[in-house]
């Protein structure tokens, strides 16, 4: 009995998202059905948030100054009262740049999304992008993103990551997470955004007010809401950038996002039913994947425990090939990311961070 439920949980488990991977597989074949304008330079505003940034600021300033005509481009550094310079680099750079650059220094820190709201309103672009500190563009990055916002379908457009350090099944992780957010996007468009680059048509932006200061993944959550509302949010497969990833701490930091994305789905499903057709299966599917399924997991698990410790040889087994299989780079990848998920959903019961 324990057996047989055991192995149901199992097959749902890694069941239902090799199904979903295998409709994405299809959408990545598609048309992107997007009419991009490589000409199209509209004003930019880049809002660079920061803490404790200075080892990267600099040359993420750098970075951003070159990635777009500078009599078009206007940078806003917000900063929540770093304490080892940040802001003193950012205005000393922006002294001598060339480039219009804004720098805000906040009295106290009070987190990512307060701070990008407050960058929103001195922000005059018509166009908004985020970039994270931490991490780099590649050099044609926001002009390809840019392109795609020519459409009037488009409302905004996020990159696929590469990740430089770390352990390796970051790598693997990034490899099937991009894939999947990119086919998401030529479907119609992915519920998982990147602060690392993160454009939006100011107007969108608006239209759902700025960033959401109760959760954590404010780009995700605000992607989420312009799509809610019938404009295409996509991750682009030529619109590259790097993040860096945490040496030290590297659980903690895989926990936290995690935390993070759960707030945004937990927080998008009541809104599943407003969504518009194509998005509403993807909406859905991602919900379950990191809402439910790892925890399919958990009770395949226990119930072959259960069985097994019943005397169920069966039971042993397929606990055992569950173990072994770890040595497999992919399923100990898959395996990694459902014990961040469960960590993640159990911490956040206690704190948001
Ligand atoms: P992660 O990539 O999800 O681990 O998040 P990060 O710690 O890299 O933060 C993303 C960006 O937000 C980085 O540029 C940080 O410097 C910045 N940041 C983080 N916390 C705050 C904050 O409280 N205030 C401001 N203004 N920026 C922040
Ligand atoms: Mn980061």
């Amino acid at each position: 009995m324990f057996f047989e439920l055991g192995l149901a949980l199992a097959a749902l488990h890694f069941g239902v998202p090799l199904g979903y991977y295998a409709v994405a597989k299809r959408w990545l074949r598609k048309d992107w059905g997007i009419k991009e304008d490589g000409g199209y330079r509209p004003k930019i505003s880049v809002i660079i948030p920061t803490y404790n940034e200075a080892e990267h600021i600099a040359q993420r300033l750098e970075n951003v100054a070159q990635s777009y005509p500078r009599d078009k481009l206007e940078v806003v550094v917000v900063d929540g009262a770093s304490t080892d310079g940040t802001a003193e680099i950012a205005e000393k750079w922006a002294e001598k740049a060339g480039v219009d650059v804004k720098v805000v220094r906040e009295e106290r820190r009070e987190g990512k999304a307060k701070s990008l709201n407050r960058a929103l309103g001195l922000a005059t672009g018509e166009v908004v992008v985020i970039a994270d500190a931490d991490a780099l563009w590649a050099p044609d990055a926001l002009r390809r993103a840019v392109a795609k916002l020519a459409d009037p379908s488009v409302g905004a457009v996020s990159c696929v990551k590469r990740p430089i350090g770390g352990p390796g099944i970051e790598e693997g992780y990034r490899g099937f997470y991009n894939a999947l957010r990119v086919a998401e996007s030529k479907a119609w468009s992915t519920p998982i955004f990147h602060g690392e680059l993160a454009a939006f048509k100011r107007e969108a932006l608006e239209a759902v007010g700025g960033f959401p200061t109760d959760i954590g993944a404010d780009d995700s959550h605000t992607a989420t809401l312009i799509a809610l509302r019938g404009l295409r949010a996509i991750v682009a497969d030529d619109v590259l950038c790097v993040e860096t990833v945490p040496e030290e701490g590297y659980h903690a930091w895989r926990i936290r996002r995690a935390q993070h994305l759960i707030q945004h789905f937990a927080k998008a499903v009541p809104l599943l039913r407003k969504a518009p057709r194509p998005f509403r299966a993807v909406l859905a599917a991602e919900a379950y994947l990191h809402l439910v399924n790892p925890w399919m997991f958990a009770g395949a698990v226990a119930a072959l425990t259960v069985s097994a410790a019943a005397g169920s040889w069966p039971a042993l087994a397929a606990l055992a090939l569950g173990v072994a299989l770890l040595a497999y780079k992919p399923y100990k990848t898959w395996a990694t990311a459902q014990a961040y998920l469960m960590a993640a959903a159990v911490k956040n019961l206690r704190t948001k961070e």
